[in-house]
């Protein structure tokens, strides 16, 4: 394929010292050229090598920055393209200014996530794995990198590859039955192909059974703290911060960068609800009232409900358990070091199985305890040793399902004896279905809305 040469700036602002200006085209050497001053010309070197040199102004003969030059030569390139980047250490501004020269030369600034579009429209990485560079990007846990890395490697593209296979040969055998019906072919062929797509829709629904965790993973858990003025919302809130070093994450957004914050627990990233407005008021039943505080506990993922066991339990603590029936929740019994006045079995009926944990915030006591439930409430426990192959993409997700369901309707048209084309129509569709995970017969406008959501230079 044919595309113009195309730059940005690689590295994410504030993401340490050195930045990049990367180039990728047919033209990203001559370019480059144009406006470096090094020992041998760029077009001249070997590919996969660094030279040392200068960025001039190609008119005033300025020196704008001393630099790092990578070359790398199609076709061994993410983009499989000649890529030339310009490692820049000085600040911003001078950055700033090597773009600036690169597109004065004939460059185009690249679109958010063109270098990955690139990779995938020439056939480098299939359409899940560019998925994965997002998620990449935006992954707020080393548990959610190590997913969104394996996405890349092609961990679930390779999955979904040997499911089609399976259905197109699935179908294949049912072909050649068809053409030689001797015996009871029909019967036959029927059998075999309930047995094979039960078995791919066994396989599809343990790829969705992960996408609870894989959604946490990419997007968090929002956690609501709730509890009585002065039980100890606030020094749970801090403890969870001050342990867990705060997550400050860019959301990439086109005019302005929302930052949000975000507690890494055991790989669970909590994201605090209203976490300024519990600081700011100290109660967030207090501060919005109780009826919408019973909409936003609709909308947590996790409730965190704090009791004071140095208290007998009052009306306000049986209406806050009220309102977070047959909720997500974790109770925390606080000031377990003053002497003990709660009703215990009382508030073990008012837990309802969910885990009760005993704390002192003050002494520091019970936050292990507690970390240790929310992460066993998200993941199964040892799943640390399973492959981390979670589906954690809404699109994948809605592929799977409908794919999941061509399959059903298969099954179901062959449960009542329909003619065998009729089942195969449905079986080709679950394979149309998975392909589109992978980006086979992708359509441009869905390719151009992925891509989009790329942070610039990526
Ligand atoms: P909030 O109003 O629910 O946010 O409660 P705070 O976190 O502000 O705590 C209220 C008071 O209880 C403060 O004086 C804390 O120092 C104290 N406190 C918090 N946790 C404990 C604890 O485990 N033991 C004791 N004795 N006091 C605590
Ligand atoms: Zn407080």
């Amino acid at each position: 394929m044919e595309f113009d040469t195309i730059a940005a700036i690689s590295t994410p602002s504030g993401e340490g010292a050195i930045a990049i200006v990367r180039l990728s085209g047919d033209q990203a050497l001559t370019i480059a050229d144009q406006i470096y001053k090094g020992k041998s010309r760029l077009v001249d070197v070997a590919s996969h090598t660094i030279h040392y040199g200068h960025i001039v102004h190609p008119d005033s003969e300025e020196v704008i920055e001393e630099v790092m030059v990578s070359v790398l030569r199609a076709p061994r390139t993410f983009t499989r393209e000649d890529i030339v980047e310009i490692n820049c250490h000085g600040g911003l501004v001078s950055v700033n200014r090597v773009l600036d020269v690169v597109l004065s030369e004939g460059a185009r600034l690249a679109e958010p996530g063109e270098f990955t579009k690139r990779a995938f429209l020439n056939g480098r990485i299939d359409l899940s794995q560019a998925e994965g560079v997002i998620d990449l990007i935006r992954a707020k846990t080393d548990r959610a990198m190590n997913v969104a890395m394996k996405q890349v490697e092609g961990r679930l593209s390779n999955k979904i590859r040997r499911l089609r296979q399976q259905l197109i040969e699935t179908v294949a055998s049912v072909e050649v039955n068809i053409d030689y019906p001797e015996y009871d072919a029909e019967d036959v062929t029927l059998e075999l192909l309930k047995r094979e797509a039960r078995a791919v829709r066994e396989e599809i629904e343990g790829l969705l059974a992960t996408a609870k965790q894989g959604k946490i993973l990419r997007e968090g858990i929002s956690t609501a703290i709730i509890g009585r003025p002065n039980v100890g919302k606030s020094s749970l809130m801090n403890s969870l911060v001050h342990e867990n070093k705060a997550i400050v994450t860019d959301v990439p957004g086109t005019t302005r960068d929302v930052l949000e914050e975000y507690v890494n627990v055991r790989g669970v990233p909590l994201r605090l609800i209203d976490t300024a407005g519990i600081r700011e008021t100290e109660d967030i039943v207090e501060k919005i009232g109780v009826e919408r505080s019973r909409q936003v506990l609709k909308e947590a993922d996790l409730i965190l409900l704090v009791i004071n066991s140095a208290e007998e339990l009052t009306e306000e603590d049986e209406a806050l358990f009220e309102a977070i029936r047959d909720l997500n929740a974790v109770i925390v019994m606080n000031k377990t070091d003053l002497e003990k006045k709660v009703d215990e079995t009382r508030l073990r009926e008012l837990a309802e199985g969910r885990p009760l944990i005993q704390a002192s915030l003050l002494k520091d006591e019970g936050i292990e305890e507690l970390e240790q439930a929310i992460a066993r409430l998200f993941f199964e426990e040892g799943v640390e040793t399973q492959d981390l192959s979670y589906v954690s993409n809404a699109r994948h997700i809605s592929l799977l399902n409908q794919a999941k369901k061509s399959i059903d309707d298969a099954l179901e048209a062959a449960e009542l004896s329909m003619p065998v084309d009729m089942v195969q129509i449905d079986i080709t569709r679950a394979w149309e279905q998975l392909g589109e995970i992978i980006g086979d017969n992708a359509h441009d406008g869905l390719i151009d809305q992925l891509f989009s959501q790329f942070c610039l230079g990526k």
